[in-house]
């Protein structure tokens, strides 16, 4: 058997298509705040893709750049700004924060109906009960991947490696949402392979270079590998052995070129949920972009 490649760039492409046609619809221009923190040379080139993601799309995009000794309270002061700015849809904060910031204290004072990480502990809660609302932006990438693949979800057994709480938990619950039967492995699990076999679906999500084998996947199973490691020699690759995982799976994604690019694209799609939740001027009520 050789695998549907699920290639995210491509459907990243299409959301993020779609969320411009939407944009230019609109009777204003959403606001996204970026804050960054320090000079972490890896935040600093994710923000700058955001930046030119959001700008694409018609986002009027914001980047705060603070010092690397900000203080906790000049951060939360700066924060407490953009909240009460009517112009600022979306805050994100890149993370990570040097070590006098305390990361929670900061996650929890970003506006809920600001909030496009999907970090707040109000969008947490609501996501845990049910009622996904702003959601974390790498498993809803997940779930745009599952749909484009035409993966069936309801009633599937899905396995989710990894129980982080910006992808693995968040994963977990909307495929439960989802009606998928769902597992959470950890690096506590006994036997990951034979948790790993029973998987209609299973997504990667531990940081472990190639660390699930081809015998580890069921015959036909989606996977879906968020893992991103650098080896020695500078190659990118998951926590997934593509080449014996293609030979089984029915649907699998690469790296790079799976989950990566839906993350951002994810961004700019809640950047615009919170702009019309906020401001209203949708046609079709605010529904997602890919669904
Ligand atoms: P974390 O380090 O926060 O969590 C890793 C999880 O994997 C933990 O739950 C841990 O278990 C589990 N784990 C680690 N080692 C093993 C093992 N040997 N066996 C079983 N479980 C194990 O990572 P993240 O969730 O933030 O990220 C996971 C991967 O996804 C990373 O490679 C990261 O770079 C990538 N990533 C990719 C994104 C994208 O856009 N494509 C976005 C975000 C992350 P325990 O809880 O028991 O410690």
């Amino acid at each position: 058997m050789t695998a549907q490649i699920i290639d995210g760039k491509a459907i990243a492409a299409t959301l993020r298509a779609k969320v411009a046609e939407q944009t230019a619809a609109l009777p204003y221009r959403p606001g996204l705040a970026v804050v960054l923190v320090g000079d972490n040379p890896a935040s600093a080139t994710y923000v700058r893709s955001k930046d030119r993601a959001a700008h694409a799309c018609g986002i009027a995009v914001r980047t705060i750049s603070l010092p690397a000794d900000t203080t906790e309270a000049w951060l939360l002061a700066e924060i407490g700004g953009l909240n009460a700015d009517p112009a600022v849809d979306g805050i994100l904060v890149q993370l990570p924060l040097p070590a006098q910031i305390d990361a929670q204290t900061v996650v929890e004072a970003v506006d809920p109906a600001k909030d496009v990480d999907g970090f707040h502990p109000v969008n947490v809660g609501l996501l845990a009960a049910g009622r996904p609302n702003l959601v974390p932006c790498t498993p809803l990438g997940i779930m745009m991947l599952l749909q484009a693949a035409g993966t069936v979800l309801s009633g599937a057994r899905a396995l989710v490696l990894g129980r982080s709480a910006i992808v693995g938990r968040p994963t977990a619950a909307l495929l439960l949402a989802a009606n998928a039967t769902v597992t959470v492995a950890h690096s506590r699990t006994t036997d990951l392979p034979a948790e790993c076999r029973r998987a209609d679906i299973l997504v990667a999500a531990i940081g472990q270079p190639r660390m699930v084998r081809g015998d580890w996947i069921a015959p036909g199973a989606t996977v879906i590998d968020v893992g991103i490691n650098r080896l020695a020699d500078g190659s990118l690759v998951g926590d997934v052995a593509y080449d014996e995982a293609l030979e089984r799976s029915g649907a699998i994604t690469p790296v790079p070129g799976g989950v990566g690019p839906m993350t951002i694209a994810c961004l700019l799609e809640n950047t615009l949920r919170a702009a019309i939740r906020r401001r209203g001027g949708a046609s079709d009520g605010g529904k997602r972009c890919a669904t």
